[in-house]
């Protein structure tokens, strides 16, 4: 089944060769983009999508959620905002609730988050575990993950649980953990810092999961300047998400290797902390990914136009960077070139607008403007 989306004002493709283009047509066939093209030059298709002179994005690519989970920490979100300081231990209060759970609760919130980011533009989710911090809870949220998306990512090192040893429980991470975790996830990841695992422990356990098969991904230099984001480079991550407290070594060392800055807005935003530089990063030649960090605790948003929203105003990105950062970023960080861009043989992920430019993401912030979503070729969403 073929699917003609015409009449697009302007469409946005994060890809080199198209650019942005007016008045232009797309056409996706077997799931994949087939043609772009001018409006008026738009061959037939079995299907056709009025884009009625809007905006057409690529579907966005949130290549950081933590959507395994059970309970609710609006509590600590109000103690905090009454002035309490952020410091990361709330997970062991998720983690209490997850192990309660049953899979089908686990279930039906993963189904409810990933539903409502596809209502809003997002096409590919990455959902990593790190509620559980037990063998068989991590392999199940693992296992849930694995029904939702096919980016999942072992995060056993989240943070050390309540009375257990730090280098005993890396032992379990690296070990029966990893074991159990491995056939069930694509990436490996971990909490580096002050009060999670330091840098020789997350060197563990980044190293034992690429032993076993898993790619490296890393939190790292959220609340401090640690060691995690020279580590990500050093062992080849994909990405160093948060990014958020940065010297000039850590700058020049994304700047010059492999690893994508993932930057998490959300989690400074709900947080009440100071915001990662996005200008300083990208002037330095970084590469830089936007995604939501979607979690109960310190970023409990799903949407990525709030991230785009929040990267223009306060991390000093350009309207276009921003959203490139949430499309085209996103896939680079989770290593893809199939998604997070429009372009012939691309898969055919998109959202309508209801605006004639992309940069009415940041420019009509909290507006919910998502018309339409396809994925691959379908579409999937549509507002009456
Ligand atoms: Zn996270």
């Amino acid at each position: 089944m073929s699917l003609l989306v015409d009449n697009i004002g302007e469409l946005f493709t994060a890809d080199e060769e198209h650019g942005v283009r007016n008045d232009a047509a797309l056409v996706a066939d077997g799931g994949a983009v087939v043609w772009i093209g001018p409006a008026a030059e738009a061959p037939a298709a079995d299907e056709r999508l009025d884009a009625a002179g809007r905006a057409v994005v690529p579907g966005f690519v949130d290549s950081h959620a933590h959507l395994v989970f059970a309970g609710d920490r609006t509590a600590e979100f109000a103690a905090r905002m009454s002035g309490e300081p952020y410091t990361g231990g709330g997970i062991r209060t998720t983690v209490t609730a997850s192990r309660r759970a049953s899979d089908d609760e686990l279930r039906a919130t993963c189904a409810r988050l990933t539903a409502e980011m596809l209502r809003q533009g997002t096409t590919t989710v990455e959902i990593k575990s790190g509620y559980g911090l037990t063998v068989a809870d991590e392999a199940r949220q693992l296992r849930i993950a694995g029904e939702f998306t096919g980016e999942t990512t072992f995060l056993g090192a989240h943070t050390v649980p309540a009375a257990t040893d730090a280098e005993e429980y890396v032992d379990l991470v690296c070990g029966e953990m990893l074991d159990a975790c491995a056939p069930h996830a694509k990436w490996v990841d971990v909490f580096c810092e002050r009060g999670a695992f330091d840098g020789d422990q997350a060197r563990r356990v980044l190293t034992a999961g690429a032993e076993a098969g898993l790619s490296p991904r890393v939190h790292a230099n959220q609340l401090t300047a640690g060691p995690g984001v020279r580590l990500a480079v050093e062992l080849g991550a994909a990405s160093a998400d948060h990014c958020t407290h940065l010297s000039d070594a850590d700058v020049d060392a994304l700047a010059s290797g492999s690893t994508v800055a993932t930057l998490l807005p959300g989690a400074e935003f709900s947080t009440r902390s100071p915001y990662p530089d996005a200008r300083r990063l990208i002037d330095a030649g970084a590469a830089v990914a936007l995604a939501t960090d979607c979690n109960p605790g310190s970023s409990f948003t799903s949407s990525m136009a709030f991230c785009i929203a929040l990267a223009v105003r306060e991390m000093g990105m350009t309207p276009t960077e921003a959203v490139a950062a949430a499309t085209a970023g996103g896939a680079k960080a989770l290593r893809r070139d199939d998604v997070g861009r429009l372009a012939i043989g691309a898969r055919a992920d998109l959202a309508v607008l209801d605006a004639p430019s992309h940069a009415h993401l940041a420019y009509r912030p909290g507006t919910p403007l998502v018309t339409a979503v396809v994925r691959g070729g379908t579409v999937v969403h549509q507002e009456p």
